[in-house]
């Protein structure tokens, strides 16, 4: 009997053709031990797969390296298999549950009476260490389902027992790795020594199923990377991030708090956080006025049935907080400022030569997000922002949308951050029908989106299948001080919107024209962009920002009337400047402003006095220098209007 052979197209380009269900490893690297240690697993016509996976049709055959996400996930997540093998080597009453991989690690929930302390994941950790250094291969069994139930039920493990019992079909894959087998449906790595370095993090509680009324497992947390290298890199990051983290900077520094009894999510400004967020707004305001925008102010709250004009009540009510009742009305407060711009627009019948229309507003909205979500300044309820809407002509599009994008470089480079990524997400090609507004005006939008990208030569993802619903898009996302991705911009064209308000111009020709909608942000929200920005600096503030930008220090009483004069002069030369005239050794004051990161430092003692000068001192420095009051003045004054330090 002939063997069948079928045709598989190699990463290289070239094609070959193999017997029908030769393993993918043999297809690729000819002996399934030759599989290089680097590469993580398969991808045969587009499905992630083991390098042991038969392949029966014809196919083309990549490899998947750490470097992309897939390569991650099934890397994290072959570690679990390992973890819950050392688990179970050491722990036999445990019963095991799932352990996904999660952005930079992955987790496994076990099932277990006593909590697992730091010294038993010490032991898993080094257990784990010789199930990687035994390098069992990783073999993948296709199973009956009732053949999966018996070998589960007999383990005792009810859980898996449990999730078969929910699959409907005839066979169940599992993995097996020396003596342990486990339920999933793959892919994983080649064997457990393509693991190489590994570190458990924590344990937590989970309810089997997100549901609280399950049982609680344990939760261990860990992270795996393909050198120690690497994971030493990862955990310094952590903790790095772990020492920038603004929610503890917003207490250290006085800068905001939560409160129970006001809600979770609703955030409180102290006045020094107040003081940057006014500095921030101003320039943002400042900055939009010099370039053409006009400034508007509109309600929290309107009427019902605006929000079904719009349709938010269709497509975001439960992200809205619930309606209230006033008169026989129900009003809603605001999730968006958008349909309060559009009635401002829509008060007069626009001409073609009145466009662009470009409003502007800081618009405080409020959004429900689910409780466990809520994550300090980044993830609220109440959140304020930095919102505009253009409308325009399809023919100003291109120049609207690149004069945004030079705003929003601007704003980036004024707030310290150098690195940026740009996404510019479009239509699905194969799914032209599920997307809002004619094919002629999305052509229009999306070639001069990606036209304007080319003209400023910036480099950009072309994320397809992307937009929204209603129209095309970029985003902007900002790489902070330790290499921290965030999102922050958004460029959104909208052709939904002016449908449901019927929005027009009068055109040239006499008659009436669709309006093109643009919806941009460019901090996203103000709330969450100050976050941002505490942790980017770790809460050390550029003197332009900072809520107390000098400090006058006396060493003795004697200096008390000159400090006060110095701080006099500074606070009229419009820097926020305070004095500390307190009793205390000079030392301890300086300590004291250090811990509050003030920028300048500024000691007077009976020389200074004698001279009219002052010691100036910047954060961090060690050193001081001595110079006329008039010239440190000069001198902060300068660094503030060039915004450095
Ligand atoms: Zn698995
Ligand atoms: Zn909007």
């Amino acid at each position: 009997m002939s063997e069948r052979e079928i045709t598989v197209k190699l990463p290289d380009g070239s094609e070959r053709r193999v017997p029908v269900g030769t393993p993918v490893a043999q297809v690729l690297y000819g002996l399934e031990r030759n599989v290089p240690p680097d590469v993580i697993a398969a991808r045969v016509n587009g499905q992630a797969v083991d390098f042991t996976r038969p392949v029966t049709e014809d196919a083309t055959i990549s490899e998947i390296r750490f470097e992309e996400p897939a390569g991650q996930d099934i890397y994290r997540h072959s570690t679990t298999h390992v973890m819950a093998q050392a688990v179970k080597a050491l722990f036999p009453e445990t019963k095991v549950t799932i352990g996904p991989a999660i952005e930079d690690g992955f987790y496994y929930d076990f099932d277990r009476e006593q909590p697992f302390t730091p010294e038993d994941l010490e032991r898993i950790e080094a257990k784990m260490r010789e199930i990687i250094a035994a390098d069992y291969p990783v073999h993948r069994l296709e199973w009956s389902k009732t053949e999966a139930q018996e070998f589960f039920r007999q383990q005792h493990e009810d859980y898996k027992v449990e999730l078969i019992d929910e699959l409907d079909v005839p066979t169940v894959s599992c993995y097996q790795q020396g003596p342990f087998i486990d339920l999933c449906l793959g892919p994983h790595v080649y064997s457990t020594g393509r693991i190489r370095a590994v570190k458990l993090l924590k344990v937590a509680g989970a309810y089997w199923r997100g549901d609280e009324r399950n049982r609680m497992l344990q939760r261990i947390y860990g992270t795996s990377w393909p050198s120690e290298e690497l994971l030493q890199q990862y955990l310094q990051k952590q903790e790095e991030a772990r020492k920038r983290d603004h929610r503890v900077l917003g207490r250290q520094l006085d800068l905001f708090s939560l409160d129970e009894s006001v809600g979770p999510g609703l955030i409180l400004w102290h006045p020094k956080g107040a003081m940057v967020r006014h500095v921030i707004e101003t320039c943002w305001r400042e900055e939009h006025l010099k370039r053409g925008y006009q400034l508007a102010y509109t309600p929290h709250v309107g009427r019902m049935q605006l929000w079904e004009t719009s349709g938010h009540l269709g497509w975001y009510k439960e992200n809205m907080f619930a309606p209230m009742e006033m008169e026989g009305q129900h009003y809603m407060v605001k999730p968006m400022n958008c349909p309060f711009h559009i009635k401002i627009y829509q008060d007069k019948l626009r001409s073609y030569r009145d466009l662009p229309i470009r409003l502007f507003e800081l618009g405080t909205v409020y959004r429900y997000e689910r409780g466990g979500t809520l994550h300090g300044l980044l993830r609220v309820r109440g959140l304020t922002q930095d919102d505009a809407h253009i409308f325009c002509r399809a023919d100003q599009i291109k120049d609207e949308v690149e004069r945004v994008l030079d705003l929003v470089f601007y704003m980036m480079r004024s707030f310290g951050f150098e690195e940026y990524q740009i996404d510019l997400s479009l239509r699905d090609p194969q799914e032209r029908t599920k997307y809002m507004g004619s094919e002629e005006v999305w052509e229009q939008a999306e070639r001069a989106l990606e036209e304007t990208l080319q003209r400023m030569d910036l480099p950009y993802h072309r994320a397809e299948g992307e937009a929204n619903f209603y129209g095309p898009k970029i985003d902007v996302k900002l790489l902070d001080a330790i290499g921290r991705e965030w999102q922050m911009s958004t460029i959104q064209l909208d052709f939904q919107l002016p449908e449901r308000f019927d929005l027009s111009y009068m055109a040239e020709d006499g008659q009436r024209h669709r309006t093109v909608m643009i919806h941009r942000a460019i901090l996203g929200a103000v709330e969450r962009f100050f976050g941002i920005l505490v942790e980017h600096y770790a809460g050390a503030f550029p003197v332009w920002l900072a809520p107390v930008q000098a400090r006058v220090m006396t060493i003795t009483d004697r200096q008390r009337d000159y400090a006060d004069r110095v701080s006099h002069q500074l606070q009229a030369a419009g820097i926020r400047a305070e004095a500390d005239l307190r009793n205390e050794k000079i030392s301890y004051k300086i300590r004291e402003a250090e811990t509050e990161k003030i920028p300048y430092m500024l000691v007077v003692g009976d020389r200074e006095v004698a001279s009219g000068h002052v010691s100036l001192r910047q954060r961090g420095a060690k050193d001081q220098s001595t110079l006329a009051v008039d010239e440190c003045v000069a001198r902060i004054r300068d660094a503030i209007d060039r915004k450095v330090l």
